[in-house]
């Protein structure tokens, strides 16, 4: 009787122990995805700051072209359509579509 117990329970361990093991790969996937995501470059950081970035690019005052923003910045490499993308002067972190900041460079045609 004892036995059965314990051997009920050695069996569970090791079946969770799988399914943990098996599952692992796809929570570190799921974790990374969530971390990007939320890591969008504020106006308040210091790089922004000295860069002049501004979420709306109709409030930067220096900005002289008003066809510039993100979504046609060369640095910019977010999808046609998104809310923001990744800037790579950010180091990757996202900055809004709307947005400009004075390293603005014509994306190529
Ligand atoms: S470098 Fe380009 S994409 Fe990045 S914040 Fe400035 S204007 Fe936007």
């Amino acid at each position: 009787m004892a036995n059965d117990t314990f051997d009920n329970s050695r069996r569970r361990f090791v079946k969770l122990t799988a399914i943990g093991l098996a599952a692992a790969p796809f929570a570190n996937a799921l974790l990374s995805g969530r971390a990007t995501a939320a890591d969008m470059v504020t106006e308040s950081d210091p790089q922004a700051m000295a860069l002049g970035y501004k979420a709306d690019a109709t409030k930067a005052e220096k900005r002289t072209d008003a066809t510039a923003d993100c979504v046609t910045c060369n640095f910019f490499s977010g999808k046609p359509g998104d809310a923001d993308g990744p800037c790579a002067l950010f180091q990757g972190k996202l900055v809004s579509a709307k947005g400009w900041c004075t390293a603005w460079a014509k994306k190529p045609a």
